[in-house]
């Protein structure tokens, strides 16, 4: 077993937001240590922690199908992805429905470290909160358009896919005409899938 998956069935057993949660965590781990890209994000949705899943829902569909114009096949491949949230659990909502923030500690206390075990050629960092790990003092429209680097590997920077998300996307439509058709073929060049 390697130092990743070592790390994983720790996870996999963490319980430590329990009280913070009010509910029984359940931490979602996937991926293997030679996937070719690590995308980090926030946290699993209510449907993930419901069907144990990333992105199976319609920020997902937006990923997976308009964005990095792939298969499932080709997400849901552990030698494909490694995904990282900033927190392994679904953390609740608040009264408005609203997914809460990832807790901070599960980043502090696992991600940092997966973020550096892998053997990924790149890196996908998914929605502001996620950026603001890596890159902490830039700001997240500049590095949605540029190309940005971690130990020496290519990061690209995503906005959220979430619907609620349209007037982001809306307010910078070089994303999806000039950006995203870029960020795509590094994606796809990645995974060799012509
Ligand atoms: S969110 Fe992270 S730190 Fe909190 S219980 Fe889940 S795995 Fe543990």
């Amino acid at each position: 077993m390697n130092e990743l998956e070592k790390l994983q069935k720790q996870i996999l057993k963490c319980r430590i937001c329990k009280k913070t949660f009010g509910f029984e965590p359940n931490p979602i781990v996937f991926g293997n240590k030679n996937a070719k890209i690590m995308q980090l994000g926030q946290a699993p949705s209510k449907r993930a922690n419901e069907t144990n899943k990333f992105f199976d829902d319609q920020s997902g569909k937006r990923l997976k199908y308009e964005w990095y114009q792939i298969t499932d096949e080709d997400f849901y491949n552990p030698n494909n992805f490694y995904i990282l949230p900033m927190a392994h659990c679904f953390p609740g909502q608040d009264s408005n429905g609203h997914d809460k923030n990832p807790p901070k500690i599960c980043y502090q206390k696992w991600g940092c470290q997966e973020l550096e075990l892998g053997n990924n050629k790149m890196y996908i960092v998914i929605g502001a909160k996620a950026a603001k790990q890596l890159f902490p003092h830039e700001k997240f429209e500049d590095l949605v358009f540029k190309d940005n680097t971690h130990n020496g590997k290519p990061v690209y920077v995503l906005p959220h896919p979430s619907p609620l998300n349209g007037r982001w996307l809306s307010k910078h439509p070089d994303f999806l005409k000039k950006r995203m058709p870029y960020i795509r073929k590094k994606v796809q060049e990645a995974l060799n899938i012509k």
